[in-house]
């Protein structure tokens, strides 16, 4: 098992990660396969699926740093995250 901690994921890939979908905060549109592809192209697809992201403790902050989630550089609140793999799954990068 490999822990990345210290991750900063947007609000977008939050929402993906607790409720398994999110929507464009303008529009309302469903982006949840949009973030879901940038996770999996950062992360890989894990076993069954599973990004392996998952929010840990701590309060969100704004920041325009890039996204750990999904790579967006959209200046907004990032909250906090881990990544939990296999070490098949590491030894796979
Ligand atoms: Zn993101």
């Amino acid at each position: 098992m490999n822990i990345t901690r210290d991750l900063e994921v947007c609000t977008d890939c939050a929402m993906l990660i607790a409720n398994g979908e999110c929507a464009d905060g303008i529009t309302g549109y469903d982006i949840s396969q949009e973030i879901a592809e940038a996770q999996v192209a950062l992360w890989g697809e894990g076993i069954d699926g599973a990004m392996g992201l998952v929010l840990d403790t701590g309060e969100p902050h704004f920041s325009s740093n890039r996204c750990d989630g999904c790579g967006s550089t959209d200046a907004a609140d990032r909250f906090p995250a881990a990544h939990i793999a296999s070490r098949l799954e590491v030894a796979g990068r």
